[in-house]
């Protein structure tokens, strides 16, 4: 007889190089599970909701029954591996500090308990802490990291399993609705029209950037406007598709397009795109090397940086997008709007709170972990860290973008503003960066009274430029 084998599914909701399934199809009959663990963000929540949702449902077609339970993991797996008369556990590896030390502790209760458990590497490139320096140490700069990622070769995706013998229990399972991951407000409604979350949308989406924008990334990247980007990155965050898929299919795109007619930024196109992939593995390497960093500043001294006490009002200003500067605004309302912001957004209205408002990155990365539907710790917290200077590698605190230089840089002809900023819809051009500067008359035309249709400032650029440029100092002086 065949061993029963419990796969527990977590952040790898796909048939497609999932190597728990695949090797516990080799092994066994598989008893399919999803539990529902920690409390997550609520745009997280909602895309899980139809993540599930469509893995079951894919699970169904198959003749599995995917059994969802809530709860503390360790009792589930064992009452259940009681239950069915299953001999082991499987599942891919997660690399947040928290699942890391519970993984640890369920491994010795379940071998205690008589059950064998096999853990697998899939969604990353590399596994954490296998990327080292010549002194075998974490990496400090990103661009050395990658070097030599570059040298190391990614394991080749696996298939969806052939044969896959399912078990035939009757064990009961909640609703999905019972795992109570939507909440009631409006807000989760407005995402089903920008996202599909589920497998099959996400591999018809990436072949669909693959052929053809994947070529222009390098070009277009940059551009808020033109979802120039694979926007793959709540898909990736849930394990809808292996990093590994997108690495090997993108090599063979490589070797085509040196053949093919390209010219030379869109031949290095993809190599562009892979390093961009390959910074979602820097950031688990820093956070498994280094846990502290999810509140804590990678670099020391920023330790006693003196942070301004949270105004309510104003931290609302910068969430709702009503700081009176329109970029800023723009990014924090296609936030509010989407569950996303473009990359080159999110660095702008980081440092804004940061720097203009000197609040703490703590702050920011929590508004983002409860907004964006591609959440995800190791991310987050680099990305934070990155724009308050505190982080390997990152913008240095005195760097300080100017929130209006930026639009006019990286929106120059204001599409990017004037689609999320409705209210400035009419404004010329040149006023649409700084609309407080604009005379009476023209302000008339465009049916705006700033300080009643859209916000003065909530601080002025050079008094917050220079208040961030001497906090700064006073932390140096004090390390
Ligand atoms: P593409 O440009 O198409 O890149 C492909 C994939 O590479 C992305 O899906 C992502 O998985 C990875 N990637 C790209 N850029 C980065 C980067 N800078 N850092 C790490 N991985 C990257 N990304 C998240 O996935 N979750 C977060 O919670 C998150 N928070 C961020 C917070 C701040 C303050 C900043 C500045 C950046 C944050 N990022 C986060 C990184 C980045 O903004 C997004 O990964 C990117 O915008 C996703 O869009 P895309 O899928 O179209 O990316």
């Amino acid at each position: 007889m065949k061993h029963k084998i419990i796969v527990w599914f977590r952040q790898d909701l796909r048939l497609l190089d999932n190597p728990a399934m695949y090797e516990a199809s080799q092994d066994g009959v598989i008893i399919p599970v999803y539990i529902k663990e920690d409390q997550i963000g609520s745009a997280s929540a909602w895309w899980l909701d139809l993540s599930l949702r469509s893995f079951k449902e894919k699970l169904d077609s198959l003749g599995a029954n995917l059994i969802l339970k809530k709860g503390n993991p360790h009792q589930v797996l064992k009452e259940l591996a009681s239950r069915t008369g299953a001999t082991a556990v499987y599942f891919n590896n997660r690399y947040e500090p928290h699942h890391l030390e519970n993984d640890k502790i369920l491994i010795t209760e379940l071998k205690e308990h008589g059950v064998h458990v096999n853990t697998f590497h899939t969604n990353l490139l590399f596994e954490p802490g296998s990327i080292r320096n010549k002194q075998g140490n974490p990496y400090k700069v990103f661009t050395s990291f990658w070097k030599t990622c570059k040298q190391i070769p990614v394991q080749a995706p696996l298939p969806v399993p052939a044969n896959i013998n399912w078990d035939e229990n009757k064990i009961e399972s909640c609703k999905l609705e019972e795992l109570e991951l939507v909440s009631a407000t409006n807000w989760h409604q407005k995402l089903e029209q920008y996202w599909e979350p589920g497998e099959d949308a996400t591999l018809k989406k990436w072949r669909t950037f693959a052929e053809v924008d994947i070529h222009d990334y390098l070009t277009y990247r940059n551009d808020p406007v033109l979802d120039a980007t694979s926007l793959l990155s709540p898909h990736l965050a849930f394990g809808e598709i292996s990093p590994r898929l997108i690495w090997h299919e993108s090599k063979e795109l490589e070797e085509l397009s040196e053949i093919e007619n390209l010219n030379e930024e869109q031949q290095e196109s993809v190599e562009g795109f892979l390093r961009q992939l390959v910074w979602r593995d820097f950031a688990y390497h820093q956070l498994v090397d280094f846990p502290h960093i999810v509140d804590k500043p990678l670099q020391q001294a920023y330790l006693s940086f003196p942070w301004n006490k949270v105004e309510e009002d104003t931290l609302e200003a910068w969430k709702k997008g009503q700081t009176g500067y329109p970029l800023i605004d723009a990014g924090m309302r296609e936030l509010w709007e989407t569950g996303w912001m473009h990359n080159r957004v999110r660095m702008v209205v980081g440092s804004f709170l940061v720097k203009h408002l000197l609040y703490h990155w703590k702050e920011g990365s929590a508004w983002f972990e409860d907004t964006l539907v591609d959440a995800d710790l190791a991310n987050n917290t680099m990305g934070w860290q990155w724009v308050a200077g505190t982080g390997f590698d990152s913008s240095p605190f005195f760097r300080i973008f100017n929130p209006i230089k930026q639009a006019e840089r990286f929106d120059p002809d204001g599409t990017y503003i004037k689609k999320w900023l409705p209210e400035l819809r009419l404004l010329p051009g040149k006023y649409l960066v700084e609309p407080w500067k604009a005379p009476t008359e023209i302000l008339e035309n465009a049916n705006i009274k700033i300080g009643v249709d859209y916000p003065e400032p909530i601080v002025e650029h050079d008094f917050a430029r220079k208040r961030a440029l001497s906090a700064y100092q006073q932390m140096k002086e004090e390390n």
